[in-house]
């Protein structure tokens, strides 16, 4: 964990956040390399989720949160962690994650902490201005189902999709960017009819399962483990989270819940009528009934199932799983981050093999910007004159193709490209760089 969170600041991928002020505990900050990465790692769910589908509709959604939705979805009564104090150091920590150095010491009874952030809407502070900054992206999707149905005309099953922002006041934020305070979820809500929910929570378990293995996670890092007891909430059936052997060992990366009808059942309307099945709280200020007629003009509430993933921690999976350190021989090491192209934050990286030669950096430029034009990402000039530190830099930093421009670039029209994992370099004629490249990252589409 120490290498990558060294990695991830000296290269500019993530960093503390607010740390010129002495930071702040829980956040952090993506820098050049994260954002490209982090975007690259939501496209790929987009697209697998909502592009390459014929039945999910995306959504973007508001952060500040109406305080009703959060009290008919739960959160304000349960969305809480046991909270206790160490009496002898006087810090606080979530009752099953007390520091071995105040195991032993006398601890107060854990009482409830939630974990959710309020904040006022307004000029006005008092409790009718109350807000919340949403602790999971999923109750704003539930309450657009009719909004999101009345303009698709989707019928059973269809989905729902939405990454963004979500906050969670946690007790102990820890292990980097695996338990943090602000966070991205990338969720699913997949409205199916009731008797049909367990085989398809069943098909979304497999497809979220061989989606990171696509991200470059092998399936023997990941672990299917069905939640059970006291930790299966009350509204689920049943919930399969997907676990991952991280730096600091195995946690979960996405959660797979088959929610029943507990979640629009909460939030609509005529709740007397609907036959819900889960049990909910009585509703009587949601002004929407949220539910589809079948073909014979009978009202249902759908059935639930959501794959909820994390972004950063999806983040810090693919960059452990692509650190790689090479043995050179002869004493000699490298450093390589083998991440999937299409992850990759610098799809490829010009270098002039002479930073003060104006025609080597003109002719550079020129080629980046031909290979920009594709879009397949961000192709960047390197112009640090140093061609054996730009290669170090870009194996680090996972650059999957590095093209260098010299002085048979000017006489015999040719460039030098050199692969990221065979470290292979090849000589390719100027005017077929661009087919190279294109056939180079054809599957980095995901
Ligand atoms: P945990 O048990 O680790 O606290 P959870 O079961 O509360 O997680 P969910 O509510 O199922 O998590 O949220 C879905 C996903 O959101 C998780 O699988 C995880 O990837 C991500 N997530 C949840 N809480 C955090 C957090 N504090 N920091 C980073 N990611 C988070």
């Amino acid at each position: 964990m120490e290498e990558i969170v060294s990695l991830c600041k000296r290269r500019g991928f993530i960093f503390q956040s607010n740390e010129i002020y002495g930071g702040l505990q829980g956040l952090y900050d993506y820098g050049p390399l994260g954002v490209e990465l982090k975007n690259n790692l939501k496209s790929a769910w987009w697209k697998s989720i909502v592009y390459n589908r014929d039945d999910v509709e995306g959504l973007d959604t508001s952060i500040l949160t109406h305080p009703d939705v959060l009290k008919y979805s739960g959160h304000e009564d349960t969305f809480t962690d046991p909270l206790v104090d160490c009496k002898s150091c006087g810090l606080r920590f979530r009752q099953d994650q007390v520091p071995d150095q105040c195991k032993d010491e006398e601890l107060t009874e854990p009482r409830d902490f939630n974990l959710m952030f309020k904040t006022n809407v307004g000029p006005v502070a008092d409790d009718s201005s109350l807000a919340y900054l949403r602790p999971e992206t999923a109750q704003q999707i539930y309450i657009n189902f009719k909004n999101v149905l009345d303009s698709t005309s989707r019928t059973l099953p269809f989905g729902i999709a939405q990454i963004g922002k979500s906050f969670r006041n946690e007790i102990t934020p820890r292990n980097f960017i695996f338990r943090v305070r602000e966070f991205e979820q990338m969720e699913l809500e997949y409205f199916v009819l009731p008797g049909e929910d367990e085989e398809w929570h069943k098909k979304w378990i497999e497809n979220r399962v061989s989606w990171w293995e696509e991200q470059g996670i092998p399936s023997d890092k990941l672990n299917l483990l069905e939640v059970t007891g006291d930790d299966l909430a009350h509204y689920s059936k049943s919930t399969v989270d997907i676990m991952y052997k991280f730096p600091h060992g195995e946690e979960e990366l996405e959660g797979i819940a088959n929610r029943t009808d507990f979640d629009l059942g909460s939030h609509t309307k005529n709740q007397k009528d609907l036959n819900i099945t889960a049990q909910v709280k009585d509703n009587n200020d949601s002004n929407t009934r949220l539910a589809i007629q079948n073909d014979d003009n009978d009202w249902i509430v759908p059935y639930v199932i959501e794959p909820s993933a994390g972004v950063d921690r999806g983040v810090l999976a693919v960059i452990y799983e692509a650190y790689t350190v090479e043995d050179l021989g002869d004493d000699k090491r490298r450093t390589v981050l083998k991440l999937k192209k299409h992850l990759a934050p610098i799809k490829s990286a010009v270098i002039p093999l002479k930073r003060n030669n104006d025609d080597l950096v003109k002719l550079t430029h020129t080629i980046k910007s031909s290979l920009q034009q594709y879009q397949i990402g961000r192709v960047v000039v390197e112009n640090t004159g140093n061609i054996g530190k730009s290669y170090r830099k870009h194996d680090e930093i996972g650059t999957p193709l590095c093209i260098t421009v010299d002085f048979d670039t000017l006489e015999n029209k040719t460039v030098t490209v050199r692969d990221r994992d065979t470290m292979e370099q090849k000589t390719i004629a100027l005017d077929e760089l661009n087919k190279y490249f294109l056939d180079f990252f054809s599957d980095a589409k995901s």
